[in-house]
């Protein structure tokens, strides 16, 4: 018996991270019941506190299972255990949590369905059998339905409806997966479905989701309500519908999702790897873009002109059941029009969506705030999110140093907001296009509601240095808090720095469309020194005039003008460019006007206008339907693979200026002996991969710095994000990209956030 005491221990344990409303108090209830600890678990403002007592064989195992086999939405970011005064405790307990000192900041992002009530949703004799809003501790919404903390059922939309005995009584119990599920319902006391014609009349049936189904094989379009946002359903397979869809939309051209019950459906039309295959079944279930199979039964007006499709794997137990009648794919995309925010509330839907949708499926569980689908790719070896939103969000990005409150507002098109708080940047959800008045009170709203659930009051305010930016102008407008403006191409290195937790100064290749230089002019093929509170321009692509401004970002040719004006002078009309000679030459002569008396031609050295004006040459298209289309599809075109690259030159001036007159030249002696397209597509992207590289070796000469980070949306190319993360190695750089938050402005905030908390420590 003594030595039974001596073995006798106790310990205080301590965890923080992601902790509240993810099943893990039930978890480690059962762990201490399964190893007979006796004891207690709490919530902290940080995560939980446990003291607990037992023999040191099983302490010690009750220890290793708690980190490692955790519940999968658990995140735990650090543990310590230290030796404790005994409390001869006679049962383990799990204390109440209450009041202020138990709000977390760590809120868990909404889950996909799990297996277990995936199980229980297709079991006849289960009571939740085909029940549309099953979930568990480790499923279900989270984000999406809470209007404050801490995460209980009265801070939830989940308020309006009242648990019945039976819910009741597995939310009480400890033992069962529901303990403390504050989404838990059942047919018979929680939330339902409902079936509506355009006209808001009710469509009377017994089962509203399997008539959607039928209404959807019927080529009709649905408005279906979700767990972040309305989603617009068409068959996939009906070209027709897919079509009429996006005439109501008004979506020439950009690619749909789609979504398919399982990995079978998907293999139908598109190649899956392993790595994809699991970021498909990730609870996150992001839209993940794989390679088409040609030919594929889905509409050819899905994805026209991509060589890929955007997929997804359903993620709430309502998709399961609709998708379970037979369909190989399903249109899913946001329920707005164009780049509006995504419509969340009914009469907003019925109002919005009218004109597009024939019928409506309903539910009468709110969504307090709105949240897109994720989308994400897999290139060069990593997880590439081109929209981090719902599924990740607000789980933050965990910052190597403690940073001051701080809100940043983002950059003005796809723009996202983020606000710190210690060692953590929580980025928002997608917000979009701040060009309209939706978006921007979304905007505003979002802001507000991440300040109250996230419990952040931000002493310092960063928006970009564009002055038109309403961004910029919302940060400007707020009273009795200091604003640091950063200047874009900054922004998106220091975001790259700070996901991979790196201090500068580093190489900083920022690549994208547009961003207000600090000499007034738009910059956008930048190569920069950066540190976290500073930086300056060490190359950038020389400036071309960007004739009407805006206007050249829709319409390519503009651009393409422009750069064989700069190249080969007046004589380019001489030039025998197909694209040129099917031009009407009044067109050409009005840009080549506003490029020499300078009107409305701001300067450019924006490498996404490159190319978009090299896709124009090469007669691609001579318009865009959404941003960077034309580059995209450069891309797309690309052949293979090519050794082969144009000549190239830089200036060395205060700066290294690189002139963009000799890669057009070559790509216009390619056109003019017609080379086919994909060959000088891929000749292209090889010449940028290989001129940045050699810049890069120059300024590692001149500054002894071998770190590269690439950020901007022009990384959002495959090929270029591969082909010079590939050669810099070669060249022994040492390189960092973005794999937890976008490469495009969608990142932008964090960069921000980090170089005001920068400044205001420096200052
Ligand atoms: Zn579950
Ligand atoms: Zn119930
Ligand atoms: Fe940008």
């Amino acid at each position: 018996m003594t030595a039974m005491k001596e073995n006798y221990i106790a310990r205080r344990l301590e965890a923080n991270g992601v902790v509240q409303g993810v099943g893990f108090r039930p978890f480690v209830y059962q762990l201490a019941n399964r190893y007979s600890i006796k004891g207690e678990i709490a919530n902290t403002s940080s995560g939980v506190s446990l003291h607990i007592e037992g023999i040191k064989a099983d302490i010690d195992q009750f220890c290793r299972d708690f980190s490692e086999k955790c519940p999968p939405l658990a995140h735990i970011t650090d543990i310590t255990i230290r030796p404790a005064p005994f409390e001869k405790c006679q049962e383990f307990l799990i204390a109440k949590s209450k009041g202020k000192q138990f709000r977390t900041t760590l809120i868990s992002p909404d889950v996909a369905v799990c297996e277990d009530c995936l199980q229980e949703l297709f079991d006849q004799d289960d009571r939740r059998y085909k029940y549309p809003f099953i979930n568990c501790t480790n499923c279900g919404p989270r984000y999406t339905i809470i209007d404050d903390i801490p995460y209980d059922r009265p801070n939830t939309s989940m308020k309006h409806f009242n648990m019945c005995e039976m819910c009741q009584s597995e939310y009480n119990d400890p033992a069962n997966r529901r303990f403390h599920a504050q989404p838990n319902a059942c047919r018979s006391c929680g939330p339902y479905v409902t079936l509506y014609d355009s006209r808001k009349n009710r469509i009377e049936t017994d089962d509203p989701i399997k008539q959607t189904g039928m209404l959807i094989k019927e080529g009709y379009i649905l408005a279906i309500k979700g767990l972040g946002g309305y989603h617009l359903v068409v068959d996939a397979e009906n070209d027709a519908a897919v079509r009429r869809l996006r005439e109501r939309k008004h979506r020439e051209e950009k690619p749909f999702a789609v979504m398919s019950y399982d990995l079978d459906h998907v293999k139908k039309y598109a190649d899956v790897s392993s790595e994809e295959k699991a970021l498909l079944f990730s609870f996150q279930r992001p839209i993940v873009l794989l390679k088409k199979k040609e030919p594929n039964p889905l509409s050819n007006e899905v994805a026209p002109k991509n060589r890929y499709f955007g997929v997804m794997l359903p993620y709430t137990p309502l998709h399961y059941i609709l998708l379970n009648q037979d369909f190989c794919a399903l249109v899913m995309t946001s329920g707005n029009i164009s780049e509006e925010p995504i419509a969340i509330d009914n009469g907003e839907a019925f109002e919005r969506l009218s004109g597009i949708a024939d019928y409506y499926l309903v539910h009468n569980r709110d969504i307090y705030l709105r949240s897109d689908d994720s989308i994400v790719r897999m290139t060069a070896g990593s997880n590439r999110y081109i929209r981090r939103s719902r599924g990740y969000v607000p789980l933050p990005i965990f910052l190597k140093k403690t940073v001051p409150q701080v809100l940043a507002c983002g950059a003005e098109l796809k723009n996202t907001v983020c606000l710190t708080k210690e060692k953590n940047a929580f980025l928002s959800q997608h917000i979009g296009d701040l060009e309209n008045l939706e978006t921007y009170s979304f905007f505003k709203m979002t802001i507000e509601h991440m300040k109250r659930i996230l419990d952040i009051d931000p002493v310092i305010v960063a928006c970009d240095l564009h002055p038109d930016y309403l961004s910029t102008e919302y940060a400007k407008s707020l009273a009795g808090i200091q604003l640091i403006q950063v200047q874009h191409h900054h922004a998106h290195i220091v975001s790259c720095m700070a996901e991979n937790r790196i201090d500068g100064p580093v190489i900083g290749l920022s690549f994208d469309g547009t961003g207000y230089g600090t000499d007034g002019n738009i910059w956008g093929g930048e190569v920069i020194i950066a540190e976290k509170n500073t930086f300056f321009r060490a190359a950038a692509l020389s400036y071309v005039p960007m004739p009407g401004s805006a206007t050249a970002i829709k319409e390519p040719w503009r651009m393409a003008v422009s750069y064989l004006y700069d190249a080969f002078g007046p004589a380019f009309d001489d030039l025998d460019i197909p694209m040129l000679k099917a031009m009407e030459q009044s067109k050409i002569e009005t840009i080549i006007q506003m490029i020499t008396k300078k009107i409305n031609s701001p300067n450019t050295s924006s490498i996404g206008r490159l190319f978009d004006g090299v896709a124009a040459i090469l007669g691609i298209r001579n318009n865009v339907n959404f941003e960077g289309q034309a580059a995209m599809e450069l891309e797309m075109l690309a052949a293979e693979e090519s050794a082969d690259v144009y000549d190239y030159e830089w200036i060395e001036e205060d700066m290294f200026k690189v002139p963009t007159a000799p890669i057009i030249k070559g790509v216009v002696c390619d056109v003019e002996m017609g080379i086919e397209p994909a060959i000088i597509s891929s000749k292209f992207h090889m010449t940028i991969i290989r001129l940045f590289s050699d810049l890069c070796g120059l300024i590692r000469e001149k500054k002894g710095l071998s770190r590269v980070a690439l950020s901007g949306g022009v990384f959002q190319n495959s090929l270029l994000l591969t082909g010079l993360k590939k050669i810099l190695e070669d060249n022994q750089f040492k390189v960092f990209t973005h794999s937890c938050v976008p490469a495009n402005d969608g990142g932008i905030a964090l960069g921000q956030a980090i170089i005001a908390a920068a400044n205001l420590t420096h200052s």
